[in-house]
C-alpha cells in the first residue's frame, strides 16, 4: 500500500492509500489507535495529490468551485480538518474576525442564524438566531455574543404582551441560550440593587424590597428624553456628552451627571 504522508492528527501513523480513502495506520493497542481518514472524493470533487497534501500539511485546502451539492448545483468551498474530521469551509459564510468563545471554532452564517462550525458537527452548543423578539441582530451583535460578551442596549424588542422593551443580550454559558439583561448599572444609593427601566422611570430593583431604595432617574429632563446609554454613563459616575435642553422656550446645552445627593443635574 502506498504511503502518502504522516498523519496530521496523531503525527505517529502514516496515511495509507486504500480504494476510496487515505487512512492512518497508527495502532498502539486494540484500544489506542488513530482513525483519521480522508476520502478520495467530497461532494463530487476528486481530491488530487496536491489537495491531499494541502490537508495533511496545512490542515486546509485552497477554495475550489467545482464541488456539487445534492441538488446537482456547483458550490465553492475549501476543505479543512476540524476536530479530526474533514469538513467544508465556505467563503462568504464565515463571520470574519471572531471565534467561538466555547471552542475557538469559526462562526458560520446559516439560514436561521449563526453557529459555531462545531455546532453543525454537533460538538458545540453555540448558536445565535438571526432575530430575537422582532429585532434582527447585526453582525457586530453576533460577534459580541459568540465571543461571550454582552451586546450594548438594543431597543424595540417586542414582548409577548405586545410592549416594546430595551435590553442587552448575552449567551448563557451553561446552556448557550441567548438571554435578555435589563440591568443598566449598579444602584449608587443602596449599593445592592440594580438600576432598570421601570414603567415610568429608571429605578432600583430594591424599590419594592425591604430596603425600599428610592433612587430614581426620570426619563426626561428639560424636554430631553434620557436614553439607556445616558443612564449607563451617569451611573458609572461620568457625565454624558453635551445635550440640548429647553426651559421656558429657551434652549441651552449641558451635560448630565449625578450631584452629591444622587440627583440628576445639568452642568
Ligand atoms: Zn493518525
Ligand atoms: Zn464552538
Ligand atoms: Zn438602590
Amino acid at each position: 500500500m502506498k504511503k502518502i504522508g504522516t498523519c496530521p492528527i496523531c503525527y505517529q501513523g502514516q496515511l495509507l492509500e486504500f480504494e476510496d480513502k487515505f487512512q492512518c495506520n497508527f495502532m498502539h493497542s486494540d484500544q489506542t489507535f488513530c482513525n483519521f481518514f480522508i476520502y478520495k472524493s467530497y461532494s463530487g470533487k476528486n481530491l488530487n495529490l496536491e489537495i491531499v497534501l494541502d490537508l495533511i500539511l496545512n490542515h486546509e485546502t485552497k477554495f475550489y468551485s467545482d464541488f456539487v451539492n445534492e441538488s446537482g448545483q456547483k458550490f465553492e468551498a475549501a476543505l479543512k480538518i476540524s476536530n479530526g474530521f474533514i469538513g467544508f469551509k465556505f467563503k462568504n459564510q464565515i463571520l470574519e474576525n471572531c471565534k467561538c468563545v466555547n471552542c475557538e471554532g469559526e462562526i458560520y452564517r446559516s439560514l436561521k442564524g449563526f453557529g459555531c462550525e462545531n455546532f453543525f458537527l454537533k460538538r458545540c452548543g453555540m448558536f445565535v438566531y438571526r432575530s430575537y423578539n422582532g429585532v434582527n441582530l447585526t453582525d457586530d451583535h453576533v460577534k459580541l455574543l459568540v465571543s461571550g460578551e454582552m451586546t450594548p442596549f438594543i431597543s424595540n424588542f417586542l414582548s409577548n404582551s405586545g410592549k416594546y422593551f430595551t435590553a442587552k443580550l448575552y449567551v448563557n454559558d451553561s446552556d448557550f441560550r441567548v438571554l435578555f439583561d435589563y440591568k443598566i448599572g449598579d444602584c449608587p444609593k443602596c449599593k445592592f440593587g440594580s438600576i432598570m427601566k421601570m414603567e415610568k422611570f429608571y429605578g432600583c430593583s430594591n424599590f419594592l424590597s425591604d430596603i425600599k431604595c428610592d433612587f430614581i432617574i426620570w426619563p426626561s429632563i428639560f424636554g430631553y428624553e434620557i436614553s439607556f446609554l445616558d443612564v449607563e454613563i451617569i451611573l458609572s459616575g461620568d457625565s454624558t456628552e453635551s445635550k440640548s435642553f429647553e426651559w421656558n422656550s429657551k434652549s441651552f446645552e449641558g451635560c448630565l451627571s449625578l450631584d452629591e445627593s444622587l440627583k440628576l443635574r445639568v452642568i
